[in-house]
């Protein structure tokens, strides 16, 4: 007994040092000041809170934007007992709503429809595809304004036949110059993120939701998201990844879906999503950068506890 106990508060010390170690942000890198993210600590449930009317706006937009893409219902890691064994669309409709962890209590959001949707799932169909296609696609894509104010496309770095694809939002300032993700200031937070929890970065593929900088980093938004999502589609399907985490708000609600409550509430668990694979939600590292705060609880201590969650899932696979 008093064995257990000091092993659990060794664990306990172990994750707050080496939060302790991932930098304290001292950047003013545009892409994260663009995002507004809050300086000091934030109140999260004052926050949950507030993301729900957000959300609701959101939806109402999306909604009106794109007719014909009904509300998927997500199903939590826990009801599906592994990844392959249950296919979603065999799930209960009671059993499509996001469940409250034992850390967190969530609202069950609204869903407007139990039937399937017009899933983005179909990763079939692309045998002919190939990365040095899609790249090509990628470099000479006009569909949306992005394309005049890029300097680079950045489609997507790492391990084509990745077991896990990490999904960030857009390209960034650094970015885009590179043509590359995640390689400024929130890409140096992730990359010692990743590491402390174990993944070796060649080992993983990492891309964005869209593959052109938004300029001065505002959020994407929903036509832009519409036009550049095939080619995330297009990668998936050829990467075939087991699992996808998803970093920050506009990842999780494009990849998860539109009806979720935001990050806050989001993080830390699993979901079906819109490609039919395993999906975990976590803080992206912009966000996180701007937490100076590495007490139980805040934002990077809750991202140390979902990385290793992450990781312990992906060493089963
Ligand atoms: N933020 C993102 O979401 N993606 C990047 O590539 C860089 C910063």
């Amino acid at each position: 007994m008093a064995k257990k106990k000091s092993e659990a508060e060794s664990n306990e010390i172990e994750a707050v040092d080496l939060i302790s170690l991932l930098s304290t942000p001292e950047t003013t890198d545009s892409y994260e000041i663009e995002l507004s993210v809050p300086e000091q600590d934030i109140d999260l449930i004052a926050l949950g809170k507030e993301e729900l009317k957000e959300e609701a706006e959101k939806l109402a937009k999306a909604k009106a934007v794109i007719p014909n893409r009904e509300i998927r219902p997500t199903v939590p890691q826990k009801v599906i007992s592994s990844p392959s064994s249950l296919p979603p669309s065999s799930l209960s409709p009671s059993q499509s709503f996001i469940t409250p962890t034992k850390t967190t209590s969530i609202a069950k959001p609204k869903v407007a429809s139990p039937k399937p949707i017009n899933r983005l799932d179909s990763l079939q169909g692309y045998e002919n595809d190939s990365f040095e296609q899609i790249i090509k696609d990628i470099s000479v894509c006009q569909k949306c304004g992005l394309c005049k104010t890029r300097k680079n496309v950045v489609p997507g770095i790492g391990n084509t036949k990745a077991k896990l694809v990490l999904i960030g939002e857009a390209p960034g300032a650094d970015e885009d110059i590179q043509g590359k993700p995640f390689v400024g200031k929130a890409g140096q937070h992730l990359d010692k993120i990743l590491a402390a929890a174990g993944f070796k970065k060649d080992e993983l593929y990492i891309c964005n939701i869209l593959k052109c900088r938004p300029p001065n980093n505002r959020d994407p938004n929903i036509d832009e998201m519409r036009v550049c999502t095939p080619f995330l589609q297009r990668q998936l399907a050829l990467i075939k990844p087991k699992l996808i985490g998803c970093l920050g708000n506009i990842a999780c609600h494009y990849v998860i879906g539109p009806s979720m409550p935001g990050i806050t509430r989001l993080r830390g668990q699993w979901f079906d999503s819109i490609f039919g694979i395993p999906t975990f939600a976590m803080y992206h590292p912009s966000y996180l950068i701007r937490s100076a705060s590495r007490e139980k609880g805040s934002p990077n201590w809750q991202m140390w506890q979902d990385i290793r969650a992450l990781k312990a899932r992906y060493d089963e696979l």
